[in-house]
């Protein structure tokens, strides 16, 4: 899909096995910016290689035109076809300082961070040529500029990239979705962050990997929704860990996700993590 004469959004569905059996839809977007050469924002998961490669072609351009991965972040379904990628094309990998060693090292993160079906989801492990930091720019030529963010919270090193002139944002996963599942490592940070990227003036796009692309003030406005949805989610976990001193992680997982309206079988080790962030903040009732 075209969002605009040099920006491309690919949506990408895959499926993940929840430790009960359950078997979720997810999705994935990869965007796609097309300069003299392309550049790429994240890369989906193992077997989006090719679907990538056939969008690439599709639109008149060559695969051997990709030259860089900017990855928001490290998790499966950012960086699953990174590898492939880069052995077909020679492309650079551009990454957070913080997120490099799980890039390099997916095994360590499985370890870390395990996932079901990672090895489904990841081809491998990739060297990074680039480490990016808040405030850097990346020069992708023709005048296009993308602009580094770090926007902490969902994991350490995620980064936002504004590409400038174009006033249009590139959000990974650092926007919560009021109705998924939670998943960020520190509430704290994904507050400071969502309310930082709500700061910057006249955003005429918001493409997030786990959204549907939002224009002009739904952008906003969905940076709001995002907010609104992680303090509906402290008053659950305030309240029910409050009403059950003893409740253990997954039965508070369990708990929560039904009062926030989720089907408490989609509870993980993953959502319990997030909650587990409100519960350092059991002092504060307002956290946006
Ligand atoms: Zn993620």
């Amino acid at each position: 899909m075209q969002i605009d004469q040099k920006i491309h959004a690919l949506k990408l569905p895959f499926y993940v096995t929840s430790p009960s059996g359950m078997v979720l839809e997810r999705f994935v977007y990869v965007y796609l910016i097309y300069g003299t050469e392309i550049c790429l924002i994240d890369s989906g998961i193992a077997s989006s290689a090719e679907e990538i490669f056939d969008y690439v072609r599709r639109t008149d351009r060559k695969v051997g035109d990709i030259s860089l991965i900017v990855q928001t972040h490290s998790h499966p379904d950012h960086i699953g076809a990174t590898r492939i990628i880069k052995a077909e094309t020679g492309c650079a990998v551009a990454v957070h300082s913080s997120e490099k060693e799980w890039i390099e090292d997916v095994e360590r993160q499985n370890r870390e961070r395990p996932v079901p079906g990672f090895h489904s989801l990841v081809a491998g492990p990739v060297g990074v040529n680039r480490v990016i930091e808040d405030g850097e720019i990346i020069d992708l030529g023709c005048g296009l500029k993308l602009q580094v963010i770090h926007t902490p919270g969902h994991s350490r090193g995620s980064v936002s990239l504004l590409l400038s002139g174009y006033n249009v944002l590139f959000s990974g996963d650092a926007v919560p979705v009021p109705g998924d599942l939670p998943i960020y490592e520190d509430v704290a940070a994904s507050v400071t962050s969502l309310k930082r990227l709500k700061g910057i003036p006249g955003l005429r796009q918001l493409l997030a990997s786990w959204d549907e692309p939002r224009k002009g003030t739904q952008a906003y406005e969905r940076l709001d929704e995002g907010l609104r949805y992680l303090q509906r989610v402290h008053d659950s976990v305030l309240g029910i860990a409050e009403n059950n001193p003893s409740i253990d992680e997954m039965e508070l997982c369990g708990k929560v996700l039904e009062d926030i309206g989720i089907p408490p079988i989609a509870a993980n080790q993953l959502v319990a993590r997030s909650l587990s962030s409100h519960l350092s903040l059991r002092e504060k009732k307002e956290i946006i």
